[in-house]
């Protein structure tokens, strides 16, 4: 088998658009991560269901560090993350497709591969520029309807916001709420890959609309996934050759030391 030139960090359902793949399990010191090896248009990618084959990880369960560590030890350097968010702006309609370009940790979560060394990444630009801009560009030249530039606030879960919670998140900056960017887009940092996520309006979120329910968000997620078969081959075939020169990658020597040292 080739080895995998991308990851795809996916939610439920995505799975079904890989053309060939095989499941594989495998234990790390931070969990036993669940992935499929396979290809989308002839490329062959790494994917993993952040929730588990049976979403049987909620969000604060989500063995992130394994997700992560399993995409270094890989050698892939290119990361595209999907994920349902909810949507803090009236413009922002369930069904939208929006890159953010950053990011508001209202989570607390404070998951890092750094417990034992004193290392701070940068995080000015939380995800990878080139990749969202050139996701974005692409994207819009096919006639497909994305939205670049908007604020993600991550919040820990599984429980939705409060109404007053969403107000001030608002007041902060957020424009969508999700549950798992932190940690995800830190470790991603840490481990120096370069990581872009695609999100896609589920609701509007608390106090916008009467009530956030789970069944609201499976159906908007169902109705968006041709759309989402499309982006997701276009863009695996965009970023099979793509090397972004942005400072991404400069954590991810540090990183291999720390593998070394700790025995991952
Ligand atoms: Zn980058």
């Amino acid at each position: 088998m080739r080895s995998p030139v991308l990851a795809i960090i996916g939610g439920t359902g995505l799975e079904e658009f890989i053309d060939v793949g095989s499941r594989y399990f495998k234990e790390t010191m931070f969990g036993t991560v669940n992935y499929v090896l396979g290809s989308i248009s002839d490329v062959d990618i790494l994917f993993i269901p952040r929730h588990g084959f049976k979403h049987e990880n909620p969000p604060h369960k989500v063995l992130y560090k394994a997700n992560i560590e399993l995409i270094s030890a890989h050698n892939i350097s290119k990361v595209i993350a999907f994920s349902a968010v909810g949507s803090l702006r009236y413009d922002l309609k369930p069904g939208s497709i929006v890159i953010p370009n950053q990011l508001i940790d209202y989570s607390l979560h404070g998951e890092t591969f750094y417990d034992f060394d004193s290392f701070h990444v940068d995080f000015t630009f939380p995800y990878c520029r080139d990749m969202g801009l050139k996701a974005y560009q692409v994207l819009r030249e096919r006639g497909l309807d994305v939205k670049y530039g908007y604020t993600y606030v991550s919040t820990y879960g599984p429980r939705f916001e409060s109404a007053g919670e969403i107000d001030m998140l608002r007041r902060m900056g957020a424009d969508i709420v999700g549950m798992t960017n932190i940690p995800e887009s830190v470790l991603a940092r840490e481990a120096g890959l370069h990581y872009m996520l695609i999100s896609i309006v589920s609701n509007y979120a608390a106090g916008m609309q009467d009530r956030v329910t789970s069944e609201e968000v499976y159906d908007v997620m169902a109705s968006v996934k041709p759309k989402l078969k499309d982006i997701l081959h276009i863009l695996v075939e965009v970023f099979a050759d793509f090397e972004p020169t942005d400072g991404c990658s400069s954590f991810r020597d540090v990183f291999r030391d720390f593998r070394e040292v700790r025995r991952i």
